[in-house]
């Protein structure tokens, strides 16, 4: 804008207007009449184009005044940018029509010191006052022609800038606030708990910051639309704002996402209390559109100054006991612990080994055989993947690392090597004349969120010349349960095919049985901690025959996981179950050793393990 009014001065000067309009005097009284003539003609003729520019400039106001700084001049643009019409405007007093009252003596001033001075008014942004009182930030640059004649006339050229003032101010606000809930964001509220935890340094205080973070909050995005979703976030951050006091820190720090600082908190109980308020704060229900909807959210708190002395860590680690609490299921509440920290950082390295794992040849399955109940006939092998880093001489447990290649994503590459590597094997058992057992493989959750899992593992299975019969699946209930209407057609047409599907760990997931006869399957596996207490406790007894039974009126065959003594075989054959794997009969093992076994054709009931 500065350039804007610089280049006013540039054409001025082209249509003969001099800056600061100073009339060439000297060379007036050195000509001779003719010449004055000439050269006033000149001087109104470059007034007049002067005065045509001025009102061709929309955005420029442009106001003239006489000596004594009554208007004498007022272009629309003036009339736009401070509300007078030029009739209006016309013989006031420059300090009564838009100065405020403030600037009124400053002003007067200058404009004198200009006159019989010559010290002219440098441009400069000010705010100058609208009719209507309030405050317009302008440009504002002066010119003064005749300067040293009997009527010196000043002309101002403002240039409005409110648009750009606006936009600052937008701009600030958005880089320090959140849009949606007017929160400070995650770097204004850190900047503000730093401040806050210098103060606890001086004042020996505490300090307790609580994480929250909405449980399924992406459920209810999808399902009541951003719309109101959004509406539930400002309405929990109203309520969280509710319960604060002056000193109190509050912030959204992503999505679905909250911080709350709660500076000279010394005390347990007091904690305690703290978080008491913010539940209750989630607990009543929230208006949506079409109803009412109620939420949870899990807590991870960290305190000043045993868990961290800048906020940085002391929110990192607040994030971490939250995420500790996200896995106690919703509503969890956690306090940060290192050694949840220390589980991270050891986490985080396993990924890291993980990502390598199938490069450095790491990997490999072993196969369980599990064995008809009534005849001790091997019938199918589950494939269980093994990993052994290369520095170890340990195999890690996929109890624990398919978890973490599921949070990390890495799930899909090793699902995709366990599918090659299984249909590879069955290929080759199958030409080295193995012909009666399927291998069946496991896919996790993550894996089924991916549309094009089962249309690899067909691809798979034909690269491999295999038939649908030869590989199955195991999935667990609730992956079936969230499965989206593309996977379950893929899954009813695999079914179709052939392909044996199996439940796994049935009764750990939905308490509901009644999904079963909606979904694809052809199998329930019993989940083992059944058959483990069923010797002992009647209720596991009563879910292990009702599973079975239930089982069989779906027409589906039934597992039972975990076997381990002769007792448990017994009372599973009584119960007329299917198939037994467990320890009792087979551990997994390697390919070669399963090798051997199946030369055996004696099966269990000839040498159990
Ligand atoms: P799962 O699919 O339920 O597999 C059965 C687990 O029970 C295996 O543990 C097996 O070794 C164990 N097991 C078998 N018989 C007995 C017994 O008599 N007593 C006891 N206490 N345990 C027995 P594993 O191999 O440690 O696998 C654990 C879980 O890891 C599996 O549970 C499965 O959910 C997952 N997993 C293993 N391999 C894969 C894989 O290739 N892909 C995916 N997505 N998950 C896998
Ligand atoms: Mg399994
Ligand atoms: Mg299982």
């Amino acid at each position: 804008m500065v350039g804007r009014v610089s280049r006013l001065r540039r054409w001025l000067g082209r249509i003969g207007v001099r800056a600061r309009g100073r009339v060439p005097r000297d060379r007036l009284r050195s000509t001779s009449p003719n010449d004055v003539e000439r050269v006033r003609r000149q001087y109104q003729e470059s007034e007049q184009r002067f005065r045509a520019l001025l009102e061709s400039l929309p955005k420029v106001a442009v106001q003239g005044y006489d000596r004594d700084r009554r208007v004498i001049y007022w272009n629309e643009a003036s009339t736009t940018l401070y509300g007078y019409t030029a009739d209006e405007a016309s013989g006031r007093l420059l300090e009564d029509l838009i100065i405020p009252d403030e600037m009124r003596e400053g002003m007067i001033e200058a404009h004198r010191a200009w006159v019989e001075e010559g010290k002219e008014i440098p441009a400069e942004e000010i705010e100058l006052e609208h009719h209507s009182g309030e405050r317009v930030p302008v440009f504002s640059h002066h010119v003064m022609l005749g300067e040293h004649t009997d009527s010196p006339l000043m002309f101002c050229v403002d240039v409005d800038l409110s648009d750009q003032k606006r936009a600052h101010r937008d701009l600030a606000f958005v880089t320090h606030f959140d849009t949606l809930t007017h929160l400070p964001n995650r770097n204004a509220f850190e900047t503000e708990l730093e401040g806050a935890l210098e103060s606890c340094l001086r004042r020996h205080a505490g300090l307790a910051l609580i994480y929250l973070d909405v449980d399924r909050f992406s459920e209810i995005n999808d399902a009541l639309g951003y719309e109101q979703g959004d509406r539930l976030l400002v309405e929990l951050a109203r309520r969280l704002g509710q319960e604060q006091r002056l000193t109190d820190l509050i912030s959204r720090v992503s999505t679905d996402e909250f911080v709350l600082a709660f500076p000279g908190v010394n005390q347990r109980e007091d904690v305690h209390r703290l978080i008491g308020k913010v539940q209750q704060a989630l607990r009543r229900p929230f208006a949506v559109a079409n109803g009412e909807r109620r939420i949870s959210a899990a807590l991870g708190v960290s305190l000043f100054p045993e868990n961290g002395l800048s906020a940085r860590e002391l929110i990192r680690n607040a994030d971490v006991a939250k995420n500790r609490a996200k896995l106690d299921g919703p509503g969890g509440l956690q306090f940060f612990q290192q050694h949840h920290h220390d589980e991270l950082i050891r986490e985080q390295r396993m990924v890291e080994q993980l990502e390598r794992a199938i490069e450095h040849r790491e990997l490999s399955l072993h196969y369980q055989p599990q064995v008809s109940v009534a005849s001790g006939r091997i019938e199918n092998l589950e494939a269980l993947l093994r990993w052994q880093p290369r520095d170890s001489s340990a195999f890690v447990s996929p109890g624990e690392f398919i978890p973490l290649a599921e949070r990390s994503g890495l799930i899909h590459r090793l699902g995709d090597w366990v599918m090659e590597e299984a249909c590879r094997q069955q290929a080759a058992w199958r030409r080295a004349g193995f012909t009666e057992s399927r291998v069946d493989i496991n896919l996790s959750g993550r894996q089924m969120l991916r549309s094009d899992t089962l249309a690899r593992f067909e691809a798979c299975l034909a690269r491999h010349g295999l038939t649908p019969r030869d590989v199955g699946i195991e999935l667990t209930e609730n992956v079936l349960i969230e499965a989206e209407p593309q996977v379950l057609e893929d899954l009813r047409r695999l079914y179709h095919r052939g392909v044996r599907i199996a439940i796994d760990d049935f009764g750990t997931g939905y308490s509901s049985l009644s999904y079963l006869k909606h979904f694809p399957v052809t199998a329930l596996k019993v989940d083992r901690t059944f058959m483990r207490d069923a010797a002992r406790q009647p209720e596991d007894r009563a879910i292990m025959e009702g599973a079975i039974f239930i089982g069989h009126r779906l027409g589906l065959e039934v597992v039972a996981e975990g076997v381990e003594s002769a007792e448990q075989l017994d009372l599973i054959r009584e119960m007329h179950c299917d198939l037994a794997q467990g320890y009792f009969f087979y551990h997994p093992m390697p390919a070669p050793d399963i090798q051997v076994l199946l030369s055996d054709t004696a099966g269990w009931s000839a040498s159990p393990s």
